[in-house]
């Protein structure tokens, strides 16, 4: 059996060299327990700080340990009552080619509903951030202007598609001209800005929202969204998603101080996890799969293939080598 296990922690920006391979023998199974086989592994930024020992809402991975993170896999052996050979589950675990496991906190599902790789996006963690970030938090209504940031990612596609469904104006701010046109032509944004080739940012955001932003869904931080709260519009919300444009500093960021504005505009910022809404996932992986069935929500994908290969996709988070979902596809099932 093959892991990745956590050889050291980065300091800044994550290389290769934080990431080590190791071979392992299988364990037999006891009773209670399954062998699993790992098909579709997701990579995420939140990933990165957990490579930290930095305390923050999840623990951090234990160097010489496994990364562990979302994984749709099948079961392949089974002493286990609740599990049959061939079931396929999704949840968080070891980027490990196979892994014994006891079930627990495993969720089983329908191969036949979506293509397995969509539990890890559009209907698994990324999809419901989207969802009550832009719908509980931004509460957008017809004809407002929404920003997102990080737009042509895997949160960013889901939330600009959303509030097109809910009738705003959308304006989305990504990496490259070829995102900028994917948000465009295929996603049907009103407006997308390349935040790395745009001469003035500010400028380009006053220009993209003539009539001001009244929902600003945040996955990146820094001058990206300084340039959106120069226009933030009265009674705005602002949902703070993530703020990846700092994930690998060594020294909190500084910047615009944003409370004179929020104060002024009477405007409303608030951090959220996507677990502080676990309540109510049921209703929401409803929803979305409804409007992915009707086909209002496209839903994009950029698949790596090959085990060996899951620590350069992760690593590709940060230079935005991704359209859509980053996923690694390890084997059929
Ligand atoms: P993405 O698919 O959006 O991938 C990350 C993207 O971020 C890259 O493709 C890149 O695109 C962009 N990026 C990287 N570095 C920078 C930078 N310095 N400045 C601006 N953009 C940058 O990832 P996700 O959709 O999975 O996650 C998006 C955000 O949401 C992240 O910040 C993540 O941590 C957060 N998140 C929060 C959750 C929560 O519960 N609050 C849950 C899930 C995600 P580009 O080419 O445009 O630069």
């Amino acid at each position: 059996n093959q892991k990745i296990i956590l050889a050291n922690r980065p300091k800044g920006a994550p290389s290769i060299d934080n990431f080590a391979f190791e071979t392992a023998e299988i364990k037999a199974l006891q009773d209670g327990e399954i062998l699993l086989k790992s098909l579709v592994v997701s990579v995420d930024p939140y990933m990165r700080g957990r490579m930290s020992d930095a305390k923050s809402y999840v623990a951090p991975y234990e160097v010489g340990s496994a990364i562990t993170g979302g994984i749709v896999a099948e079961v392949v052996e089974s002493k286990h009552n609740d599990f049959s050979k061939g079931a396929v589950v999704v949840g968080n675990l070891p980027w490990q080619k196979y892994t014994v496991h006891n079930g627990e906190g495993l969720n089983q599902v329908n191969p036949d509903v979506a293509p397995l790789s969509y539990h890890l996006g559009i209907l698994g963690m990324p999809g419901l951030t989207a969802y009550f970030g832009l719908l509980h938090i931004g509460d957008p209504k017809p004809g407002e202007t929404v920003v997102v940031s990080g737009a042509a990612g895997a949160v960013g596609t889901i939330v600009g598609q959303l509030a097109k469904i809910k009738g705003c104006r959308v304006v989305g701010v990504a990496g490259s001209d070829d995102k900028i046109a994917y948000l465009k032509d295929e996603l049907g944004f009103d407006e997308a800005i390349n935040y790395k080739t745009a001469e003035d940012i500010n400028q380009a955001i006053a220009d993209a929202c003539p009539d001001g932003v009244d929902v600003y869904f945040d996955n990146v931080g820094g001058e990206i969204s300084d340039a959106v709260y120069y226009v933030i519009n009265k009674f705005a919300r602002i949902a703070i998603c993530g703020q990846i444009s700092y994930y690998n500093n060594t020294s909190p960021a500084t910047g615009l101080r944003v409370e004179p504005i929020l104060l002024k505009k009477s405007a409303l910022m608030k951090g959220f996890i996507v677990s502080d809404f676990a309540k109510d996932f049921g209703t929401a992986a409803k929803d979305l799969a409804g409007w992915v069935k009707d086909g209002k929500l496209q839903y994009q994908e950029t698949i790596t293939e090959g085990f060996e290969n899951i620590p350069h996709a992760f690593l590709g988070l940060f230079t935005g080598e991704n359209t859509g979902k980053q996923l690694v596809k390890v084997a059929d099932r």
